[in-house]
């Protein structure tokens, strides 16, 4: 199977006499990382050292300097490991379009391989470097448990559409990825300098933002255990339930590659091996999240180019909001007041209070809190625009094609089905204050997020 996760990208044969490189990206990490091991495989066949490379990227795209630091602990840790397996590790500032060129004649490179992301930017990235560089380039999707090109070949619908593809081919994905050995044609490089990497970063480092998160591979996999241990047989009840802590964490790790979500769903499988069958439908649960749910996120983002748009709704969405675009909002905010955590909702503001200061919203106030975008702007396309901005910026997990689908679910009904008619929503599911109450202890999550205006 290993082999569908790798798809050459042009029609070079060979390359030149150097290394095989590795734009690592989506992938930040060495272990489980299917796309380091198809490149070390390369290399090994043909006796070349292997270079894994980072492009760090330093124009303000609405990141804060805390997710960087994040990012940046995570890649020392990735340096070190590469090191010690005798694997060169290099990071230049710039876009891939501008680094990548010069790093392969530098090195005169035998071949270029890239991890996979759906989103637009990068697959913009991996389009122009296989279309202009004169080596074999190939493109590996480390990222999903069933290759993204596997589970799909269209737009799905639904996730009832999308589950029984990756369900009929998913036993066959769930096999242990290779550990990356000890390179026997080592190449050297100097050690990054991280401080001058953070330094080149211009960013805002807002004091009132402090995501409690320890980042990196070895964190990962050490919260991974720790849900395991003491929250994953209550998954299945307490995952939707904001005042507990109830899911796994993850999402930062699986954004920025720190933790594999095929290693993550391996790890809860053999866990739950011979559990009560209370715990194993827990862990089931899980995994819908984890695989179904998160690849069709994938899937939207990669086949729907006008993801953050009105345009990437479905006609039946779009001609019922465009239908109450003029009905009159009880409500309406600006951005700075949505940012604020000022409008008149305690649940809402305690949802974005939460987002402020830890990096990351519980995901069932996720929906919640774009919804009510949804209610309280002037027009359906301004709502989606004010929630990718704000989950972008504060989410550690942002930037993430699980964030636009999901704000593309609560605001314009993709992947849903059209509701009750009512003001504003059109038939676009909606929510309140009382179902939450009806599900969970609001109150308890709003004394947890209340406080003093945050100064932004
Ligand atoms: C409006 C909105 C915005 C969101 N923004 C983001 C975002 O920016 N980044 C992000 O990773 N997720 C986003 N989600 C999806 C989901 O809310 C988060 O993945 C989840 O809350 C992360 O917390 P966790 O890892 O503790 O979740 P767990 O419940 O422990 O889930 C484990 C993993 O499964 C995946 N998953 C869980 N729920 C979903 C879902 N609904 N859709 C797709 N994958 C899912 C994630 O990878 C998650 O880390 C958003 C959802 C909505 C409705």
């Amino acid at each position: 199977m290993k082999e569908t996760r790798v798809r050459k990208l042009n029609s070079h044969a060979s390359g030149g006499t150097g290394p095989v490189v590795y734009l690592m990206s989506r992938d930040q990490r060495v272990q489980d990382n299917a796309a380091l091991t198809a490149a070390q495989e390369y290399a090994l066949e043909r006796k070349r050292p292997l270079l894994v490379f980072f492009s760090l990227f330093t124009q303000p795209v609405g990141r804060l300097m805390q997710q960087y630091e994040f990012m940046l602990t995570g890649l020392k840790e990735v340096e070190e490991q590469l090191h010690a397996n005798g694997i060169g590790f290099l990071l230049r500032t710039g876009t891939p379009e501008q680094t990548v060129p010069a790093v392969l004649h530098e090195y005169d490179a035998c071949a270029l391989f890239l991890d996979f992301s759906p989103l637009r930017n990068a697959t913009t990235t991996r389009v122009t470097l296989a279309q202009t560089l004169q080596i074999p380039v190939f493109e590996v999707d480390a990222t999903h448990v069933v290759p993204l090109w596997v589970a799909s070949d269209r737009e799905e619908f639904a996730a009832r559409t999308l589950r029984p593809k990756i369900h009929r081919v998913l036993e066959r994905y769930l096999v242990a990825p290779e550990p990356v050995v000890r390179h026997p044609f080592p190449l050297e490089t100097q050690p990054v300098d991280w401080s001058a990497a953070h330094d080149a970063l211009r960013a805002p480092r807002p004091a009132f933002y402090a995501p409690p998160f320890e980042p990196g591979e070895a964190a990962a996999s050490r919260l991974l255990r720790e849900f395991i241990k003491d929250r994953l047989e209550r998954y299945g009840e307490d995952r939707n339930k904001p005042h507990l802590n109830g899911t796994s964490g993850l999402s930062p790790y699986l954004h920025f590659g720190q933790l594999s979500a095929l290693r993550a769903v391996l790890t809860v499988r053999e866990a739950v091996r011979s559990a009560p069958k209370a715990v194993r439908d827990s862990a089931e649960a899980f995994i819908e999240e984890l695989v179904v749910r998160r690849e069709l996120a994938a899937n939207y983002c990669y086949y729907q180019k006008n993801y953050t748009s009105l345009d990437g709704a479905k006609p039946w969405a779009r001609q019922t909001l465009y239908k109450h675009t003029s009905d009159p909002r009880e409500f309406i905010y600006s951005l700075d007041e949505f940012e604020q955590a000022a409008t008149h909702e305690p649940a809402w503001n305690a949802a974005q209070r939460e987002l402020l200061t830890t990096g990351k919203m519980h995901g069932y106030m996720r929906m919640y809190w774009a919804k009510k975008i949804l209610e309280w702007t002037a027009t359906p396309q301004e709502a989606i625009e004010i929630a990718v901005y704000l989950n972008d910026r504060y989410h550690l997990d942002g930037f993430e094609a699980n964030g636009y689908a999901g704000i593309m679910w609560a605001i314009a009904g993709v992947h849903d089905r059209p509701w009750f008619e009512r003001p504003v929503y059109g038939s676009i599911r909606y929510m309140n204050a009382n179902g939450l109450r009806r599900k969970f202890d609001l109150d308890a999550y709003i004394r947890a997020w209340s406080g003093g205006q945050l100064r932004i």
